[in-house]
This record gives C-alpha cells, structure tokens and sequence, in this order.
C-alpha cells in the first residue's frame, strides 16, 4: 500500500493586502502518494507554482495544513522545514539554477556543503550521482559550458544527492528543444519507475502532463480537476 507523501488540507495563500491583495490559493485539499507522478497544470496566475511551493515546503501557507509523511508542518520553526525539505525533497526548475562558473561537481554537491557534509564524503557521493546519470565525464567541467540538456541533467543529479522522496519540478523542460527536452523527461520518469521518487511536475505540455499517472488542474486559486490520465510513464 502507497502512503501519502505530500498532503495539503484547506491550504490558503493569500499574497499582500487590501487593494493588492490576491489569494493565490483558496483552501486547496490535495493528497499525493508515495510513488506516484502528478502533473499540475493551468493557465499563466492561476497557482501552480504558489501550489508547488507549498507542496515543496518553499512557501508556507496563510492557512491550512501541509503534512509531508503525515507529519504536520505547520507548527515547525523555518530552520526545521529546511531541515525537513532537505533530507525529504529535490527540486528541477526550468532555469536550471546553477552556479555558471563553478564546476559540476561543487554544483551537484552544493546541497550536501550546506548540510555540513565534509568533502572527501561531498566527492565520493557527487561522483556516484553523475556516474548513475551517465555525466561523470564532465564533473570538472564549469556549469556554463555545458548544453542546455546537460545542464538540466546536472540540475537533477544535484536533486538527487539527498536521495529524496519527491522530485518537484517546474517546467523541467520549458528551455529546451523537443529531442533534449525528451530525454530529460525520460530520466525524470525512470526516476520514478526504478527508485519510486514520487514526481511532482508542473508543465505548460500535455503531453508531459499525459505521462503522469496523475493529473492536477489549477484555475484561480482552485482546483478543478484530478483526474487519472491512465498513462503508462
Ligand atoms: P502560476 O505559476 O500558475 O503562473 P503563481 O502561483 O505564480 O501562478 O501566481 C498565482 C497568483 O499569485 C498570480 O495572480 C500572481 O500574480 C500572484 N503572485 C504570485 N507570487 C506573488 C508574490 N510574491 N506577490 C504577490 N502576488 C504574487
Ligand atoms: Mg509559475
């Protein structure tokens, strides 16, 4: 039996106030299983990435709760949610997020320096994580000279350098071309297929979207949709 990994319960996020106020979202309730993939889709503001955020403990919610392995957060102090989005959660953005002229392997190893990891460890674990996605050979490579679909495959080996539950990601594929953006998605979902990373994808693609066991619609704030897509990753 799967358990729920992530699971959201009447969450409101309300950004600024009076006249600017916008309520991003509007007592969202969500559940998503451990090894599942979910695709969130919706319009340009609707609230897919305040809804990601706060799935991936990056935001926290005006109201409501978010439980990650049935645990509560709501209560916790921000030093506790980093510690608990570190060791639980790895993250994909459509910018790739990297140090442009530090190498790949201080990149892929960043989150470990943060954790206080030393570097003998740093190194042997980083090694292990570029060799599985077969990009070892540019571990000294600067991050900025790499292609756009190298750069994403280094942008997954540093979420993976935690071994984490759930890989959250937002437009994985927005910035590359069709064949590249194909292989990263391919990677993401034998992640999922072979490790059981549970997937939390947000995607302007259907057909990305049509890949996930899941999929989430977003409209104003609102869910509207969670269907099964019935695909088989
Ligand atoms: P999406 O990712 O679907 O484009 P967002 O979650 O980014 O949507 O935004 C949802 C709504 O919240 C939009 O109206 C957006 O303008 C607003 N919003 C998002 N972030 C902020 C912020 N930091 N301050 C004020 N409003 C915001
Ligand atoms: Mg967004």
């Amino acid at each position: 039996m799967n358990q729920p990994v992530v699971e959201l319960d009447k969450v409101r996020r309300v950004y600024g106030r009076g006249e600017t106020e916008v309520q991003a979202l509007r007592g969202v309730d969500l559940s998503v299983d451990s090894g599942e993939s979910v695709a969130i889709v919706g319009r340009s503001g609707s609230g897919k990435s305040t809804l990601m955020h706060s799935m991936a403990l990056l935001d926290r919610p005006t109201s409501g709760q978010v439980r990650v392995n049935g645990d509560p957060t709501s209560h916790l102090t921000e030093r506790q949610v980093a510690s608990l989005r570190n060791a639980s959660f790895g993250f994909v953005f459509q910018q790739f997020f990297l140090v442009a002229g530090r190498s790949v392997l201080d990149n892929v190893t960043l989150p470990l320096a943060i954790a206080g990891v030393r570097p003998k460890e740093r190194t042997r674990r980083g090694m292990e994580v570029l060799e599985a996605l077969e990009i070892s050979e540019k571990a000294r490579a600067r991050a900025n000279d790499l292609s756009g679909g190298q750069k994403q495959r280094v942008a997954i080996a540093r979420a993976l350098i935690n071994d984490p539950s759930v890989i959250f990601a937002d437009e994985p594929t927005g910035n590359l071309d069709e064949v590249t953006g194909a292989v990263v998605e391919d990677l993401l979902f034998s992640l999922n297929r072979e490790r059981d990373i549970t997937l939390i994808i947000v995607t302007h693609d259907p057909e990305l979207a049509h890949r996930c066991h899941r999929t989430v619609t977003i409209q104003d704030g609102t869910l509207t949709t969670s269907n099964a897509t019935g695909a088989t990753a």
